[in-house]
């Protein structure tokens, strides 16, 4: 398929935005998005703002800069609701990442699970979202069972079916795998979850900046992500759960901020959100992904999904004329393209790519128990996002060619 083909069949152009990413100089192909999303100068500078100019604590100051801080730490909260179609703003808990959103969950919600109460994950699960279930299951006696994965690589959504039972509390997958791209039918998922009444929690690090997504329309009860890899910074991420869960929940980390009054008598906790936001939080974090989102939003997230899975068509289509190359993952992947390069360990491919100024991630990506299922220890991934373009299809391919060369 010709290049701009690639883009006309999603009536979409591809986008054009590499010059708002001062830390990709020229020549260099980043394809490592999914391990965390370069900042455009927009996020860098809602940063540099925040510290530079109008830094002061949030929800405590009884003085004027620590009032406007308040209220842009409280905007950008409601940002990210109307970002991700939430009812409130009171539904956002700011953590710091999807990994301390699910820590988080597990904690609290997990904790009126009972012995014989079952969660579900998938095959392909992040080891963030299964560690903090194993952890769980220890104190619950809980039991953990795992979908299995399509032929191509999806969730099987006919076996999750097959599998639920009443004794389900819980189902909790990814939106979009960070290893073989494959999109969730989320709705479904949570359909199935919800006629045997469990919850369903989505783990959106990898859908968040490559689909729109409302978690209202997908009827999910927890949806997490990371910041990072929504082009805004590190060490803040987002927890939404529907406000009649978040209410239910006990705290899970005690501290400031989320009491209502302490004394040694008995404590009484604040309300959602506060109640899960213990300590001095990320302040400038929280501007920062504001900006990110704003940036996202003005791209689009429809347009920003037609250009990702032209580069994966291109960049399946052309390695899979490398017949050394084994691709994993569907021909629909989201932004995301695991391969093996035979007879040739993933390490070494990234070591000779980096030596063409192409950046991939090699290993196992925190997914150990989907290596297993593919059959190796590790994969090479390259990963896309919205600075990427055809050069960098190239680029890979030309390494790649290399890589070939070099090992025979
Ligand atoms: N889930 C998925 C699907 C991920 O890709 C990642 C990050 N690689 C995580 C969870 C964990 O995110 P973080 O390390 O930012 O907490």
């Amino acid at each position: 398929m010709g290049p701009a083909l690639l883009w006309a069949e999603r009536g979409t152009a591809p986008l054009d935005v590499l010059a708002d990413f001062p830390a990709i100089p020229d020549g260099w192909a980043y394809l490592d998005t999914a391990a965390t999303a370069q900042k455009p100068q927009v996020v860098i500078d809602a940063i540099a703002r925040g510290y530079a100019e109008t830094y002061a604590t949030v929800h405590r100051g009884v003085y004027q800069r620590s009032a406007d801080m308040t209220l842009a730490y409280e905007a950008a909260r409601a940002r990210i609701a109307r970002f991700l179609g939430a009812a409130s703003a009171d539904e956002i808990v700011y953590v710091r990442g999807a990994t301390e959103a699910i820590n988080l969950v597990a904690n609290s919600w997990g904790r009126t699970l009972k012995p014989g109460d079952r969660i579900l994950l998938s095959q392909l699960e992040h080891h963030a979202n299964i560690v903090p279930w194993q952890l769980l299951a220890d104190r619950t006696g809980a039991v953990i069972d795992v979908a299995p994965l399509t032929a191509d690589g999806h969730i099987d959504l006919d076996a999750v079916e097959a599998m639920l039972t009443p004794q389900h509390k819980l189902v909790a997958l990814a939106h979009v795998s960070n290893v073989l791209g494959s999109v969730l039918n989320a709705r479904r998922a949570a359909d199935l979850a919800h006629a045997v009444g469990a919850k369903i929690l989505i783990d959106g690090c990898q859908s968040v900046a490559r689909v729109a997504v409302d978690v209202q329309a997908l009827d999910c009860d927890f949806y997490v992500f990371s910041g990072h890899k929504l082009y805004g910074p590190t060490g803040i991420g987002v927890l939404w759960a529907r406000a009649d869960i978040l209410g239910e929940m006990p705290p899970w980390q005690g501290g400031g901020a989320m009491i209502d009054t302490v004394s040694f008598s008995g404590t009484t906790y604040a309300p959602p959100p506060g109640r899960f936001e213990a300590g001095t939080p990320h302040i400038v974090g929280a501007l920062g992904l504001h900006a990110a989102i704003d940036y996202v939003d003005a791209i689009g997230l429809d347009a920003i999904h037609a250009h990702e899975t032209a580069l994966v068509t291109a960049a399946r289509d052309r390695l899979s004329t490398l017949n050394s190359i084994t691709l994993f993952g569907p021909g629909d992947a989201a932004g995301i393209v695991s391969f093996d390069v035979r007879g040739v360990h993933p390490h070494d491919v990234g070591t000779i790519l980096d030596e063409e100024r192409v950046a991939i991630r090699a290993g196992h990506h925190c997914c150990q128990p989907l290596m297993a299922h593919l059959g190796v220890s590790a994969t090479a991934r390259a990963s896309f996002g919205v600075y990427n373009g055809l050069a960098d299809v190239d680029a890979l391919v030309r390494g790649l060619e290399r890589v070939t060369r070099i090992f025979g």
